[in-house]
Order: structure tokens, then C-alpha cells, then sequence
């Protein structure tokens, strides 16, 4: 330990008119002063008792010293240092490196073993775990409790959960132990054990100040000050001076330290603690993980809000997902620019229209028209060899697999030269080819009489699937427009439907007011024609599908908040519950960072844990759905998305908490407020 070269006859601790006020005329609460002016000198190695009836302001008095409160008025100087300087990291490090308090109430964290209980100065010091569980065990061997490193506080009698709080306040060195009524709570045997082990402590060159209302206690002590009504009224010491001289010449032999008492100087600025980063987050890991476990009932409602967040997004985000695809993959067959055309009697009355092929040249002209291709279609008796069937043959330009984003699979399509031709050729659908040619993996070249004519089969067209609408085109064969005309459907004067394709999806509209517009001229003003717009249709189902996976988001979302104010709420509670296991950590040298940080790792340990279980129950879920047929799609995005946004969720709303905590006033949180 590195030490400054400290003036023995500097006090250790220096207080010149210390007073303390409680209350707050301004907010009606009457002012009571406590201290009145306190001028006290305490030496290094010095064992001082602080003697005085109830209420005279003894802890008061401690709680200033032990830097746990500040005082309202006066000075305080530690080593030659105003305190009043100091951080709230400095003041941390101080009740971590230089006290050692030992309460009448003892202050062990009832969650955590004898052990445990001692290390935890160190944990906050940065020693190693090894180091610390050894000497947290030698510790307590010493002090007769080697038999009871494992046991909880509530299994420990009163005189040995002192003994406990005494080898904790010796963990980081105690160089000033500052025990207040320590005995206050035991009997006298276990007391006079209690007093034996400080006596032997200020002879091994510890500080001790000693608080107490038994004047036969105080009597053990080297010096004793009498406070009354918040007043020093009397000292022993009439020499200051020689103590320090006495207590450093004293050899430590009793606790094995073999330091001298001396002190570094107060690092400002904050004091980064040694341990790496990760082993702090394991033991804070640790802690909350036993703060979970003991609290089972509220941890698992904890984690099923955010279960249910995580499971509703990941769940809802795979349902629209799936609806968005379907309606894609519709997209994709009939095409997101397609319009279908027809003639019908007007409305008003008469015959139907005629579309004839100047019609057709006249839509073809349109700018916001790609592709015009007619269509006849009809089931007629297609034979081969003995096979015969009815069958849709479709008789439409060159230009069909453009339109309908089809293409052959085997051989080719019919060209335009073809069509005009009036070539007898004929491309097979999936299906219509496994049943003319069951045996024929390729069918290139054989004939299939269609009606009475012969056609060449040049080409099959690739698996369309069961999405193609109310007809299924795999079962159709598909021949030249002209040649249909010519040799299939000779009676037929004009295209049962035309299928129009507009320049893209963004204009059908447009595309289709140009159709009506063109039509109704050239037909006289006469409806008598049908336009269909499928691809409207599909839009507009798109939109509401995509509408649709919005909301759901959004409903999941809104559930992962809910979880996420879950975490807060039992945060809040749990912070709440455990003001006093913070007051203690405080007490012991936790910084402010260290119980933010153990806060906001309890809220993720709650939040990974439920982020994992959501993760495991919505793939379930989707499992159940993709066996009842509901069309879902999971994405490992999405999922990595909901398990990021509960952790973020659960460290957001555990922030509050946590600071609430951090923020806590150590004598306010010791006393459990
Ligand atoms: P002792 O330890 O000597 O018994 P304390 O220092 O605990 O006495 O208290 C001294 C006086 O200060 C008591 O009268 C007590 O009521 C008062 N006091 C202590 N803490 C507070 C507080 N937080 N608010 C108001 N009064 C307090
Ligand atoms: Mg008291």
C-alpha cells in the first residue's frame, strides 16, 4: 500500500463544529438539531468509546464519521483532506478501504452465507474471487466460525452474526473499526466476546471507535467521550498527543495483519476497482440470480410478460409474414399488372360488343399499355394414341409466358412468326403432359390431335402449383393464337377474354380508364365491354395485408412494453424490498456504479431468461400453426429482433430502477426507509 508520508501528529480524523440538523421548516417539518458542535481529534491506532445516553446522537455522530452521512454544518477533514471535497466515489472508496462498521443490528444480507457476507467488501475492491473466499474463511476461522462459512444469517446466533460483521469489517483491513451499540443486541457472554475480540483488534493497531450507552463498555476503551444533548461533555484524553505513539508501537499479532495502520490518500476523481469487467457482471449475475430464485412466484410472473411479449411478436410477425408472402407469390403468377378484358351486353340494354383486332391495335398504341394479348379457351377432346380427355386448350400469342411470368420447363414456346404461320404446334402444362405421357419424360415431337387437327408438341411448361386460380393452367396445353383460330375454333370471331398488361403495377389505373376511354369511342358510346382489374384487386389485398402485419406488430410491440413495465414494476419493488441490503452493500464501499450495475444485470438476467423461454414457446407455437396449416413464416431477423427488443425493453426499464437505487441515501437505505 502506498502511503503518504502522514504527519503523526496530524489526526487521522478531524472535526472542527460538526452539527446536524434533521427536518425541514420550509416543508413543515420542524428543524431538530441533533449535533450541536462537535470538535473532535482521533488519532490512528486509538480505541475511542463515544459514550452517552439514547438519543444524545451517538449514531448520529457515527454515521458522519463513517462518511455513510454528511454533516449540516462544520468540517470534517480525514488525513489532512476536507471530505466535504470528496465524490461520491472517494466517499465509497473510503467506507470500502478505511472503516469497518459493525452495527447493534448487525447488517448481514440475509440472502448470502456467513461467507459470502464477509467477502463482500472485496468484491468491491476488486480482489480476486480466490483470494477473497480464502480470506473471508480464514477470517472467520479466526473469530471461531470456521464451522459456519455456509450458513445464512437467521441460521446464526446473535453473538455470531457479530462475530460475522466484525470479520467483515476486517475484509478490506478495517484500519478504523467503527461499532456502534455492537453489543448492544447480545448477551452478556456473547458481548464480553464481542469486546475481547475489539480489545485485541486496537492492540494489533486498528483505529477503533466504539459507540455505546454503557458507560462499564466504554470503560474498555482507551479514551472515552461523553456526548450528551449533541455536546461533547467530556474526554479522557489528556494527552492526545501520546496516543498514536502508543497504538502504532503496538505489534499486530492477534488478526495476522502485521500493517501498520497507515492509510493511501483518498484517490479523487473517482477509483476504477481492479477486477475485469466481466467478473463483476458474473458476480452481480450471481446475486441476481439468487435474488430470482428465492423469489420464484414473482420472478416467473415477471418472466411470463415478457414470454407472452417476445412469443407475440415473434408469432404475429411470422403470421404477417406469411399472409405477405401469399399475397406475393400471387403477385408473382398473375402478375401485379394485369388487366382482363371482355365483351358484355351494355347495362342498358342490346347486344354484346364485338372486340375485333383493331380494337386490340388501337389499345396496343397506348402508352400506358405493355402487352395486348387475346385469348380463346375452351375444353376441347384432345387424343393421344387410345388417351383421350377434355381438355382447356388455351390459344393465345407468343407472348403468354411474358404475361403470366411462366416459362417452359422442357423444349420452348411458339414463336410470333409461328402464330402468324398458323404452325400446328402445341406447348403441354405440367399436368396435361403426365397424362398423355405417363411414360414420356420428354414428349418433344409426338403429335396430340386436338379436336381434329394434329399439333407438334415442342414444349412443356414448368409446375405453375395450386395457385393459379379457379383454373388450374398445369392442366391445360397451350397452342398459337391464329392456329387455335384456324384449326380449333373455327366458329369463334372474336378472343373470349384479352389480357392486358399495363407498363407497371403503379399505372393500371391509368391504364385502365385509358382502355375504357379508347373502347367507348371506338364502340359508338356503347359499354359493351368489361374490364376486370385484377390487379387492383391483388393491390389492394397486398395493401391490407400489409396493413394487417402492421397492426400485429404493433400489438406485439405494445405486449413487449407491457412486459417491459413488468421488469420495471418488480424492479421497483425489488429495490424497494432491498433498501436496506443496499444501505449495507453502501455501507461496505459499493459505489454508486456497482449497485446500478447489479441493478440493470438483475433486470437483464429477468429479461434474457424470458427472452430465451420466448424464443423456445413462440417457435413451439409456430410448430402448432405450421401444423394446423396456417401460413407462417418465421425469420431468424425477426426473432433476433424480439429477443434484442425484450433485453432492451427489460435494461430500460430496469434503468429507472436501478438508479433509484444507486441513487439511494446510505443512512436512509440502512435504516430501511
Ligand atoms: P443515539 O444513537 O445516541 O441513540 P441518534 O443519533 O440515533 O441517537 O439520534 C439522536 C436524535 O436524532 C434522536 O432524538 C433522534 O430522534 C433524532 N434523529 C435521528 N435520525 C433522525 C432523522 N432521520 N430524522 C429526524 N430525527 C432523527
Ligand atoms: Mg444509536
Amino acid at each position: 500500500m502506498v502511503s503518504g508520508p502522514v504527519d503523526a501528529n496530524q489526526p487521522l480524523i478531524a472535526l472542527r463544529g460538526i452539527r446536524k440538523h434533521y427536518g425541514d421548516p420550509a416543508s413543515g417539518q420542524p428543524l431538530v438539531t441533533v449535533l450541536h458542535g462537535i470538535d473532535l481529534d482521533i488519532y490512528a491506532g486509538e480505541f475511542v468509546a463515544v459514550v452517552g445516553s439514547s438519543g444524545s446522537g451517538k449514531s448520529t455522530l457515527m454515521n458522519i464519521l463513517g462518511c455513510l452521512d454528511r454533516p449540516s454544518d462544520g468540517s470534517y477533514h480525514f488525513q489532512g483532506q476536507d471530505v466535504a471535497q470528496f465524490d461520491s466515489d472517494a466517499l465509497a472508496w473510503l467506507r470500502r478501504e478505511a472503516f469497518g462498521f459493525v452495527f447493534q443490528g448487525y447488517h448481514l444480507i440475509a440472502s448470502e452465507s456467513a461467507s459470502e457476507n464477509v467477502e463482500m467488501p472485496a468484491i468491491y475492491s476488486g480482489l480476486p474471487k480466490g483470494e477473497r473466499v480464502q480470506r473471508a474463511q480464514s477470517l472467520l476461522q479466526r473469530l471461531g466460525l470456521g464451522e459456519r462459512l455456509g450458513n445464512r444469517p437467521n441460521q446464526l446466533s446473535g453473538g455470531q452474526q457479530q462475530r460475522v460483521s466484525i470479520a467483515r469489517a476486517l475484509m478490506n483491513g478495517g484500519h478504523i473499526i467503527l461499532a456502534d451499540e455492537p453489543t448492544g443486541a447480545l448477551d452478556s457472554h456473547s458481548g464480553a466476546e464481542v469486546m475481547a475480540l475489539l480489545r485485541e483488534l486496537a492492540a494489533a493497531g486498528h483505529t477503533i471507535i466504539l459507540i455505546t450507552h454503557d458507560r462499564e463498555v466504554a470503560a474498555q476503551a482507551q479514551r472515552v467521550i461523553e456526548i450528551s444533548d449533541g455536546r461533547i461533555v467530556g474526554d479522557s484524553a489528556s494527552q492526545p498527543e501520546a496516543a498514536p505513539a502508543a497504538a502504532t508501537a503496538t505489534a499486530s499479532a492477534s488478526t495476522g495483519e502485521g500493517t501498520r495502520m497507515q492509510l493511501a490518500p483518498v484517490p479523487q476523481g473517482g477509483s476504477a476497482s481492479a477486477t475485469p469487467l466481466w467478473a463483476e457482471l458474473l458476480e452481480a449475475a450471481r446475486s441476481a440470480w439468487r435474488g430470482m430464485r428465492l423469489n420464484r412466484v414473482r420472478t416467473s410472473l415477471t418472466l411470463l410478460g415478457i414470454v407472452i411479449g417476445v412469443v407475440s411478436v415473434i408469432v404475429m410477425l411470422a403470421i404477417g409474414e406469411g399472409a405477405r408472402r401469399k399475397v406475393v407469390e400471387q403477385m408473382g403468377t398473375m402478375g401485379t399488372a394485369i388487366l382482363y378484358m371482355g365483351s358484355k351486353p351494355p347495362a342498358t340494354g342490346g347486344p354484346a360488343g364485338q372486340i375485333t383486332e383493331e380494337d386490340l391495335d388501337a389499345l396496343r398504341e397506348l402508352p400506358e399499355i405493355r402487352r395486348v394479348m387475346p385469348v380463346i379457351g375452351d375444353p376441347v377432346t384432345v387424343r393421344y394414341g387410345n388417351a383421350d380427355k377434355q381438355v382447356y386448350v388455351f390459344a393465345a400469342s407468343e407472348e403468354m409466358p411474358l404475361v403470366h411470368h411462366w416459362k417452359p420447363k422442357l423444349g420452348r414456346y411458339y414463336t410470333d412468326t409461328e402464330d402468324r404461320d398458323l404452325a400446328p404446334l402445341v406447348v403441354l402444362g405440367h399436368k396435361a403432359h403426365k397424362h398423355f405421357f405417363p411414360d414420356t419424360p420428354n414428349p418433344l415431337g409426338r403429335q396430340l390431335i386436338i379436336g381434329t387437327s394434329a399439333f407438334e408438341v415442342i414444349g412443356v411448361m414448368s409446375e405453375r402449383g395450386a395457385d393459379s386460380g379457379a383454373q388450374d393452367y398445369d392442366d391445360m396445353v397451350f397452342i398459337p393464337y391464329q392456329s387455335g383460330r384456324a384449326r380449333v375454333y373455327q366458329a369463334q370471331t372474336q378472343p373470349d377474354y384479352v389480357v392486358v398488361e399495363a407498363m407497371s403495377s403503379e399505372v393500371v389505373n391509368e391504364a385502365e380508364a385509358a382502355i375504357h376511354r379508347v373502347l367507348l369511342a371506338r364502340h359508338g358510346g356503347r359499354e359493351d365491354f368489361g374490364i376486370g382489374n385484377a390487379a387492383a384487386r391483388i393491390q389492394a389485398e397486398a395493401a391490407t395485408r400489409q396493413s394487417m402485419a402492421v397492426m400485429l406488430g404493433l400489438i406485439a410491440a405494445v405486449s413487449l412494453v407491457v412486459g417491459g413495465i413488468g421488469v420495471m414494476n418488480v424492479m421497483l419493488m425489488t429495490v424497494r424490498e432491498r433498501t436496506r441490503e443496499i444501505g449495507i452493500r453502501m455501507a461496505v464501499g459499493a459505489r454508486q456504479s456497482d449497485i446500478l450495475r447489479q441493478f440493470l444485470t438483475e433486470a437483464s438476467l429477468v429479461t434474457l431468461s424470458g427472452g430465451t423461454v420466448g424464443l423456445v414457446v413462440g417457435a413451439l407455437v409456430g410448430a402448432v400453426l405450421v401444423l394446423a396449416g396456417v401460413p407462417v413464416v418465421f425469420s431468424i431477423r425477426a426473432m433476433a429482433g424480439a429477443f434484442a427488443c425484450a433485453v432492451v425493453t427489460g435494461l430500460v426499464f430496469g434503468y429507472m430502477p436501478a438508479k433509484t437505487a444507486a441513487r439511494l441515501d446510505p443512512v436512509r437505505a440502512l435504516a430501511g426507509e
